[in-house]
C-alpha cells in the first residue's frame, strides 16, 4: 500500500508541472534538430545500448532536480544509462547550453555503452569527464567569458576541461574515502549534471548528485576537500592526454 509521499509523488508524475512540459520542448528540439545530440543518440544505438523506439520518450526525461544541477545520467537495470535534464534549469538556460548538458551526458552515455565505465575507479572516471567537458562545447572561449573566466585564449580550452573535470571527479566518493564507494560521477555545476529523480534501489549506477549529497553528509572537512581535489587531479593529469584527443565517435573535435 503506498505511503503519502508516494501516492504524493504519483499524483505529481500524473499531472506534469509547465516547466517540465517547456523543459519536454526544449529536449525534443535538441534532440531532433542539434547535430551533436543526434549523432551521438546514432552512435550509442550503434553500440547495442538501448535508446528506445522513441528516444525522446524513453531515453532522455526531464525531472525535477537538485537546483544546482542541469542534467545527470543514471544506469538503469540493465546498465543501459538513462539521462535527466532538470526541468527548471532547461526553461531558464537557453537553447545552447541545454544541448551542451545534453551532449555531456550523452558521451559519458556513449563511454558507459562502449567500455562499461566503472565509476569508483577514478582514471576512468576522470577520461570521461575530460571527453564530455571538451567534447560538449562548454569549454569555449564564449562559455569562459560568460562564467568570468579569462585566460590566455591559447590553452583556456585545456584548462577549463582541466578544471572540470577535476570538480567532477572530486566529488567521486572514491576521492574521499581510502575504500572503493559506490559507482558514480559528477560534474562541476553550471552545466553539470544530477539526475534528482529518487536514488531508487533498483538501479545499478548511483547516480552522481546521490554521490555529492552523499558525500555531502560525511560533512568534509577543509583537509579533506583539498585531499580529493588532489586525488581528482591527479586522476585528471594521468589520463588527460590520451582522454582529451580521443573524440570517438566524432573524428575530431566538433
Ligand atoms: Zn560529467
Amino acid at each position: 500500500m503506498p505511503d503519502q509521499a508516494s501516492a504524493a509523488s504519483t499524483l505529481a508524475a500524473a499531472a506534469p508541472s509547465e516547466a517540465w512540459n517547456k523543459c519536454e520542448a526544449v529536449k525534443n528540439r535538441a534532440i531532433t534538430q542539434c547535430p551533436r545530440v543526434v549523432f551521438l543518440l546514432e552512435a550509442i544505438q550503434k553500440l547495442g545500448c538501448n535508446v528506445g523506439e522513441a528516444p525522446e520518450k524513453t531515453f532522455v526525461s526531464c525531472a525535477k532536480l537538485d537546483e544546482t544541477k542541469a542534467g545527470g545520467f543514471q544506469l538503469q537495470g540493465s546498465e543501459d544509462p538513462h539521462i535527466f535534464l532538470a526541468e527548471d534549469i532547461a526553461v531558464s538556460l537557453g537553447a545552447r547550453q541545454v544541448e551542451q548538458t545534453l551532449v555531456h551526458e550523452l558521451v559519458h552515455a556513449f563511454d558507459q555503452c562502449r567500455a562499461k565505465v566503472t565509476w569508483e575507479n577514478l582514471l576512468h572516471h576522470a577520461c570521461t569527464e575530460v571527453r564530455a567537458s571538451a567534447l560538449s562545447g562548454e569549454c569555449d572561449l564564449v562559455e569562459e567569458v560568460n562564467r568570468g573566466i579569462m585566460r590566455k585564449v591559447g590553452g583556456q580550452g585545456e584548462a577549463c576541461v582541466r578544471r572540470r573535470a577535476e570538480l567532477s571527479v572530486a566529488m567521486n566518493p572514491s576521492c574521499r574515502t581510502a575504500v572503493a564507494g559506490a559507482g558514480a560521477h559528477s560534474t562541476p555545476s553550471g552545466q553539470s549534471q544530477s539526475n534528482g529523480a529518487s536514488s531508487s534501489a533498483s538501479t545499478n549506477g548511483v547516480h552522481p548528485a546521490v554521490a555529492a549529497q552523499a558525500a555531502a553528509a560525511v560533512a568534509a572537512t577543509e583537509e579533506e576537500n583539498l585531499r580529493a581535489r588532489l586525488k581528482a587531479k591527479a586522476a585528471v593529469d594521468a589520463v588527460f592526454d590520451r582522454c582529451y584527443y580521443d573524440t570517438a565517435p566524432f573524428d575530431r573535435m566538433p
